[in-house]
Formats: structure tokens, C-alpha cells, sequence
């Protein structure tokens, strides 16, 4: 079937899905990506929400076998930023009108830990005084911990389930017991259960992933009411297990990367085509991969960005994948950059609303 007879069906199927996927015609591919850009303007505006990425800490009990932070890498500096700092970066991010935050880390499940996030999301309401939106982004936790998480002021949560499919989640993952695909999934049930704003996501070109696969994580995105979806690209990192099989199979070439980026633009449009009232973030990856990856991640339907505000000094420490971009630069920079970035796509920024998620307002 011909792009422009799937795009008229009322609604797609798991095979329209496959076809829209596999499109390689660059004529299609932008008539793709334009069909998208006009879902996202009839349904979520020409309107780009900012959610300053606080990375404040890369201490993680998990050892996914794709990310450069694992506990295994032994070449990792480990930091924690003090609890100050972030407050600073949270009031600078309030200061020039940031709607929200999204505090990110790897994960640690201790008491100590738990505590602390509470603390901090409290401290953070209180000095915007309640109007600086947080969400949490630090694994995999029990229903209580994202209860009191929620009662200090936590609305929105992002845990990528990473593939929809278990038996490719098992082939990224140590098989220790702590690494379960069920155990991840049950954890988006309790974050709905909760309250929050659900998000989740995919990483994209992943070795052994076919079009069928990510597919099935679009349609799991529905299945799970999901409001909100950070996906990117996979990007390869030189000291991870993952990362080397890449390498050595020679899957990593400057053409493989084109097709990542270019797959990851698909899964956004397609994504906005399929659930149109959803938050899709244009996220740091698609840019690892190529200079206007972000701009072309809004052109292709999405409509959050996130500025980094991690602590400069820290920066070079968060590196989940190679050649992550904004690592030299200060939030004063990044946030010019991402203003410009936006405005040669013809959107504007939505400078200090929270930019909620029209799905998650829906269904109130
Ligand atoms: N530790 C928490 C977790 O895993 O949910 C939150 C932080 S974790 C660094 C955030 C996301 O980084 C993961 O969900 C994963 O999709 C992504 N990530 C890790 N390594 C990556 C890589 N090599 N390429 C692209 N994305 C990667
Ligand atoms: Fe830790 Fe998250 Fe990286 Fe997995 S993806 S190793 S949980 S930081």
C-alpha cells in the first residue's frame, strides 16, 4: 500500500505500522515527516515545553549492558551533587522561565537515596513556590517509594521500558534477577496507579531489533495509556558490552548511524501520527548522531525538549553513549542554543508553563 492510502485509514494497524517504518524513499520520508509535523499542530500546537535535565548523580546498583554509567565500568568517575548545587540549577532553571525539571540518576533503591529525593523534590516546589514542575527520572522503585515521591511533588515520571520486546530486553541485560522486563513493566502499572503522568520510551537500532519490534512498542505505548515518550536512538558507548559486540561486527559505521537517526525520526512520526495528543520528546541522542538531530526530531512530531542543566563540572561524568553533545557547555548556552534551535523550525517555546501532557489532560 502507498504512503498516502495508509495515512487516510481511520485507523492503523500493526502491519501499517511495519509499512510506515520501512519507508526509505527520502520523497516519502518527508512527506512522512510533514504528515506528522500537521498532527502535532492540529493536536499538541507548534508549541516546543522545556524540561531542564538535571543529571545529578551516576552512582547505579544496575548494570545494563548498554550504558556507559553501568556499574561495571571501572573507567566511570562516580559523583553526587550536592544537594545546594541542584537547588541552584533548579532556581536558575525557575529564573528563565523553565517549566519544569526532570531530575535524572542511575538507581539506587536504599533508604538513604529515597530520602533524599523526597527532601529534594519538597526543597524544589518550595522555592518556585510550587510553580516549577518535577519529574523524576531514577529507575526502578516499590509503589510506596513513588507514593511519597508523589505527596513531596513529583507529577510526572519517565521509565523507558527500552524494548516492548522481553526476550531482546534479556539479550540487554544481565540475567541476575535484577534485570527483569516484568518487574519494569509492573512499575509503570504502579506509577498509573499512583497518579503520575506515565512516561516511557524506546531506544532505537538496537542490535536484533526488527521494524515488527518497535511496532509492537508503539502499540505497547497505547496498550499502556502512556502520556508521555522519551525515545532516542541507541548510541554506542566504546566500554560497554553492548557497545563492543557492535563495534566488532562493524555495526557502527558513519552509514549505520544514518539509519538510526533516520529510524528514530520515523519512530516520532509515526508515534504522533498514531496517538496524537501524547508529549514526544525530541531527545539528546538523535543529536549524538547528527548536528540538527533535535530540530529534526520537532520537524518530525515531537514537542519537548530537554536543556541540559546538570552541573558543568559533572557533565563529562553522565556519558551513557559517546560523542554526547552539550557536554562543554554551560546551561546559559544550551539554552540559548535550544531557542534557536526552535525557531528554525517555525515553533515557539512555551516559556514557563509545565506543558502537561494533552493525553494525561484528557483523560481528567
Ligand atoms: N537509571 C534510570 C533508568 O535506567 O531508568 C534513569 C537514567 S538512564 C541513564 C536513562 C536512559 O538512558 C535509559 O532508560 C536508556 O534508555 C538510556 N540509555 C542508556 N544507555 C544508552 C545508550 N547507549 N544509547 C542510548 N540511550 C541510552
Ligand atoms: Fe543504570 Fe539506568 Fe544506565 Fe541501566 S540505563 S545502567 S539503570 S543508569
Amino acid at each position: 500500500m502507498v504512503l498516502a492510502d495508509i495515512l487516510h485509514k481511520k485507523e492503523l494497524d500493526r502491519n501499517d505500522l511495519i509499512a510506515l517504518l520501512c519507508i526509505t524513499d527520502p520523497d516519502e520520508l518527508q512527506a512522512l515527516y510533514d504528515a506528522a509535523y500537521a498532527v502535532k499542530a492540529a493536536n499538541v500546537g507548534r508549541v516546543v515545553y522545556y524540561r531542564g535535565l538535571i543529571e545529578f548523580s551516576n552512582r547505579c546498583i544496575k548494570n545494563c549492558r548498554y550504558c556507559g554509567i553501568r556499574r561495571d565500568n571501572e573507567e566511570v568517575e562516580r559523583f553526587d551533587t550536592a544537594r545546594d548545587d541542584i537547588l541552584a540549577m533548579a532556581r536558575w532553571s525557575y529564573d528563565n522561565h523553565y517549566g519544569s525539571l526532570t531530575l535524572q540518576s542511575g538507581e539506587r533503591q536504599d533508604r538513604e537515596f529515597i530520602e533524599y529525593i523526597e527532601a529534594l523534590v519538597r526543597d524544589i516546589k518550595q522555592l518556585s513556590g510550587g510553580k516549577l514542575g518535577i519529574t523524576l527520572c531514577v529507575g526502578e522503585q516499590t509503589e510506596d517509594t513513588y507514593r511519597r515521591w508523589f505527596a513531596a511533588g513529583a507529577h510526572r515520571y519517565l521509565l523507558r521500558i527500552e524494548t516492548s520486546n522481553p526476550s531482546l530486553y534479556a539479550t540487554l541485560h544481565p540475567q541476575d534477577g535484577h534485570h527483569r522486563w516484568a518487574v519494569r513493566k509492573q512499575c509503570l502499572d504502579a506509577l498509573r496507579a499512583v497518579g503520575y503522568q506515565v512516561g516511557t520510551g524506546d531506544m532505537i537500532g538496537l542490535p536484533g531489533q526488527t521494524a515488527a519490534d518497535l511496532a509492537d512498542d508503539i502499540l505497547f505505548y497505547r496498550d499502556m495509556d502512556i502520556d508521555m515518550i522519551g525515545m532516542g536512538p541507541y548510541v554506542v558507548h566504546h566500554h560497554t558490552p553492548v557497545g563492543v559486540d557492535v563495534m566488532l561486527r562493524g555495526l557502527d559505521s558513519d552509514q549505520e548511524k544514518l539509519r538510526r537517526l533516520q529510524l528514530g525520526l520515523k519512530m516520532i512520526a509515526v508515534t504522533r501520527i498514531f496517538l496524537p495528543d501524547v508529549n514526544i520528546a525530541s531527545t539528546t541522542a538523535l543529536q549524538a548522531l547528527h548536528p540538527l538531530g533535535r530540530e529534526l526530531g520537532l520537524k518530525a512530531g515531537a514537542n519537548v525538549l530537554m536543556p541540559i542543566v546538570t552541573v558543568p563540572k559533572f557533565r563529562s561524568q553522565y556519558l551513557l553513549y559517546d560523542n554526547k553533545p552539550c557536554v562543554d557547555e554551560r546551561p546559559e548556552q544550551c539554552k540559548d542554543c535550544l531557542s534557536a534551535r526552535v525557531a528554525s523550525v517555525g515553533d515557539t517555546v512555551g516559556l514557563g508553563q509545565w506543558g502537561d501532557s494533552p493525553h494525561f489532560s484528557h483523560k481528567r
